[in-house]
């Protein structure tokens, strides 16, 4: 305990306070609305993707301070990357909630702070609400892009 506990939770209120990537895309190549019903988080996602890569990562919404920290950070993390990179981040740190990985923070980022939240179980939807919503939107954007051609 100490030093890097308290460094992690400064870290979330610091995303929390000054949420990073907040907004919508207006011409978005996906968006996604997410509801965690448990805590009453709402999450809005909208991505650009051009090339294959995230160039625009923005979400909105409302909720308690993790799921808001989460969001911000992860708009940090995923924002340049290609998608199929997207979704390994997204898969680690989903692992990572669920207690099922050592953390790395060269691909998390900020977002290793929230490692601690993996004990609190019903915490963990909170933090994982707008991760999802990302992993959901590129799904989408996919399914679009092949019929669409
Ligand atoms: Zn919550």
């Amino acid at each position: 305990m100490g030093g890097l506990d308290d460094l992690y939770q400064q870290l979330i209120l610091d995303h929390y306070r000054n949420r990073r990537g907040r907004g919508r895309i207006e011409n978005a190549s996906a968006s996604v609305h997410e509801h965690n019903p448990v805590c009453g988080d709402e999450c809005y996602l909208d991505i650009l993707v051009v090339d294959d890569r995230l160039v625009e990562v923005r979400s909105d919404g409302d909720g308690c301070s993790i799921s808001q920290a989460a969001a911000s950070m992860l708009t940090e993390v995923a924002e340049g990357k290609q998608l199929d990179e997207a979704l390994d981040t997204v898969e680690h740190f989903r692992l990572m909630m669920h207690g099922e990985t050592e953390p790395d923070e060269d691909v998390l980022g900020d977002a290793i702070a929230l490692e601690g939240v993996a004990k609190y179980p019903v915490r963990v939807k909170c933090a994982l609400l707008s991760w999802l919503a990302l992993r959901d939107a590129i799904a989408g954007y996919r399914e679009t892009t092949a019929h669409g051609g």
